[in-house]
């Protein structure tokens, strides 16, 4: 094994017993919790690795980074998450390789994905990104749709041609009645997505927790955790 190899199997080892630990104490089981493994600034390298590991789930918030690497392992049998706040103008590139947009948080993104899906012939899963700390009609500084805004949001996924309403996605607020307060927010998105779920029923994806909350989120009810630092180490300057 190389040292890389080494290195992030033992950290794999201990977020996946973090998550087993986590589901213990919330009395959930350890299947109804996704790892995603946010891959972005590190190398295709990394990415070929975390597969051989048993990886099934990556994820990417940068169109220009994300689309070589995931070129560079079409061959791996890999699931794309994308992660980040998305421009129209990459719209086409990210249909390209995403599988899940977990950043859908504007109409007019909604209408770009499906015409991109349309024209590649995917379908393309969308999760509504919530900024819980956002007033009613704003979005969040991170991204995000404020929660008033979800149900339009919702059927507006829900009328689109290729694409395909999978559910919600937060990242724990910094600012705002929620800054400092993880397990709470976490909790707020569960009340939201089970609004969300009474009329969508098949939207049952909720993404929360990350490296420094994954616990949070596994007891709140999250069906996804994505984690990059804790798998990955901490990425050299922003990211
Ligand atoms: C970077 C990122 C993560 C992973 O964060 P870590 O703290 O490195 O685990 C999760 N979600 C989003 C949206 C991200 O941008």
């Amino acid at each position: 094994m190389t040292d890389r190899k080494a290195q992030l199997a033992a950290n794999l080892a201990q977020v996946e017993e973090r998550i087993t630990s986590a589901c213990t104490a919330a009395g959930r089981k350890r299947e109804e919790v996704t790892l995603i493994v946010v891959t972005k600034t590190y190398p295709a390298s990394d990415v070929r690795i975390l597969h051989e590991l048993g990886v099934r789930h990556v994820a990417e918030n940068r169109d220009q980074d994300a689309a070589p690497k995931a070129t560079a392992c079409a061959d791996l049998s890999l699931t794309w998450h994308f992660v980040g706040q998305l421009q129209t103008n990459k719209v086409r590139s990210v249909t390209s390789y995403a599988d899940v947009v977990q950043s859908v948080d504007r109409t007019k993104l909604v209408t770009a994905l499906s015409a991109a899906a349309v024209r590649a012939d995917r379908e393309l899963g969308c999760l509504i990104q919530v900024a819980l700390d956002a007033e009613s009609g704003e979005r969040g500084e991170r991204g995000g749709v404020a929660p008033d805004g979800i149900e339009e949001l919702a059927a507006a996924v829900d009328a689109a041609e290729g694409l395909r309403l999978d559910g919600l996605m937060t990242v724990a607020p910094l600012a705002g009645p929620f800054a400092g307060r993880q397990r709470a927010a976490f909790d707020r998105l569960m009340e939201l997505a089970t609004r969300l779920r009474a009329g969508h029923p098949a939207a049952n994806m909720v993404s929360a927790g990350m490296s420094a909350d994954l616990e949070d989120a596994v007891a709140a009810g999250a069906t996804h955790v994505r984690v990059g630092t804790a798998v990955l180490g901490v990425r050299p300057g922003l990211g």
